[in-house]
């Protein structure tokens, strides 16, 4: 790193990240180009390639202590440190994954999933907004600042993010490593592109599976149907109770709290969606208090013979998979709980269902009032010129709760590079140059208005 191009550290980032983005892309682009799929079945080499690609960027951006922890059945996390520069200085960690979700149905693609190509204003490949936007993005800030940014940093560069890793359990294990004062989990983005947006709080997640068996064997449905007690009756039956005529779930005790952050109209929703015109979105009450602070529960998979094998046979056996997501701050046992009970409770047609719970993944909801979140919000505002957003999410980031575990007073800031309308996990991802460069402006004037803060002795 040439550390002339390193801005004051008291000063505008923005003239430094222009001069920047040129190589950001680039580096962007080479990074986007490894299929990193951490996934079972797919290879481990391109994992290890994007791992050893980061690692050597983040040599050149100026860390000198980086290790690579290798834990059991997951791929290498890399960790980076660089001290803080003065002892009241705080320490920061900055989050991000390498690994990418499988492309899905190449058919579907405009462009190779793996060729970055350019689009108006950015960049369309898998995984190059989520999340290697916002690997790059803290690159960007380290380079800013020459590899010597006002804040003690800590480097966390998961591998296995998308499949789901052990490494979320991990950080409490070894809760000195990951110590410091606030972290910045960058794999999220912005409500809409140019809105500057925090995400404070993560729904907790829980599955159930829910099952009926009534006969031995199919049976004739001329000689049966109509006595005979069908399976599938009975679980369509059980499934319709869990949501009032208006769409509201209706399993009693799930928390829903009025939502009083920023939210999306219901036509940014449809569109999101891709519903289809006409149709009435399901619930009541806010869009925000129906997708982040209540609950809501999806039937994601059922076992029951398909239309196209259908026989004319009363069905003896019916089962389905239910996806409960709840309010941030409800426990998730609780949770859990309530809709398997509620399940438990029902005698359709006098038959009782076994209920099965599967897993749980616990909410989170951070505290906003802190001076990492004053520093955030005066560094989103620089960045992007207009008031940061506070909004929650559906989406669930499971490390989120071991690193705050790990590290319980550090203040939690989820913001970055995407966006709300970037197609992540879906066909022709996309990042836009814009929400990058804002992203970069908004780290570096974030470590350097917290760093400020400490100073002043607050
Ligand atoms: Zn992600």
């Amino acid at each position: 790193m040439d550390g002339t191009d390193a801005i004051d550290p008291n000063g505008d980032p923005r003239a430094a990240v222009d001069r920047l983005m040129d190589g950001l892309r680039s580096d962007l682009e080479r990074l986007a180009a490894i299929p990193s799929i951490a996934f079972p079945g797919y290879p481990a080499e391109p994992v290890r390639e994007a791992h050893d690609l980061l690692v050597g960027l983040l040599r050149g951006a100026g860390v000198e202590h980086i290790e690579t922890l290798d834990l059991p059945d997951t791929a290498p996390v890399i960790f980076g440190e660089i001290p803080p520069p003065t002892p009241d200085a705080p320490t920061v960690l900055l989050y991000s994954h390498y690994d990418v979700q499988p492309p899905g149905d190449e058919s579907l693609w405009k462009s190779p999933p793996f060729e970055p190509t350019a689009i108006e204003g950015g960049l369309r490949a898998r995984g190059i907004a989520d999340d290697k936007s916002n690997v790059i993005a803290h690159l960007g800030m380290l380079r800013a600042f020459g590899g010597r940014p006002p804040v003690g940093v800590k480097i966390v560069f998961e591998g296995q993010e998308e499949y789901g890793s052990p490494f979320d359990a991990y950080p409490p294990t070894d809760p000195d490593r990951f110590a410091c004062d606030a972290m910045v989990i960058a794999d999220l983005g912005n409500l809409r592109p140019g809105t500057p947006t925090l995400t404070t709080g993560l729904r907790g997640a829980a599955e159930v599976t829910v099952e009926v068996r009534t006969l031995e064997e199919a049976r004739h449905s001329g000689e049966f149907g109509g006595a005979a007690p069908d399976a599938l009756l009975v679980l369509l039956k059980a499934l319709a109770t869990l949501h009032d005529v208006h769409g509201d779930v209706a399993v009693e005790g799930l928390r829903r709290d009025p939502w009083t952050g920023a939210g999306y109209t219901d036509e940014e929703f449809r569109e999101l969606a891709g519903v289809e015109e006409g149709l009435p979105l399901l619930g009541s009450g806010t869009l925000g208090e129906r997708l982040w602070s209540g609950p809501a529960i999806t039937v994601i998979g059922l076992d029951v013979p398909s239309v196209a094998g259908a026989a004319s046979a009363v069905v003896p056996h019916a089962r389905a998979k239910l996806n409960l997501r709840f309010h941030p701050q409800q426990d998730p046992r609780e949770a859990q709980d309530l809709l398997v009970r509620h399940l438990r409770s029902l005698r359709p047609f006098g038959i009782a269902l076994t209920v099965t719970p599967g897993d749980t993944g616990p909410g989170y909801e951070a505290s906003t009032g802190g001076p990492a979140y004053r520093a955030a919000r005066a560094a989103l505002k620089e960045a992007w010129g207009t008031d940061a957003s506070y909004v929650a999410t559906g989406g669930s980031i499971p490390l989120v709760n071991g690193l705050a575990q790990a590290a319980p007073n550090a203040e939690v800031l989820l913001f970055g590079a995407q966006d709300n309308l970037c197609n992540l996990h879906a066909p022709n991802e996309r990042v836009l140059f814009s929400e990058l460069h804002a992203t970069v402006v908004a780290m570096c004037a974030f470590v350097r208005e917290y760093a400020a803060d400490f100073r002043s002795g607050s």
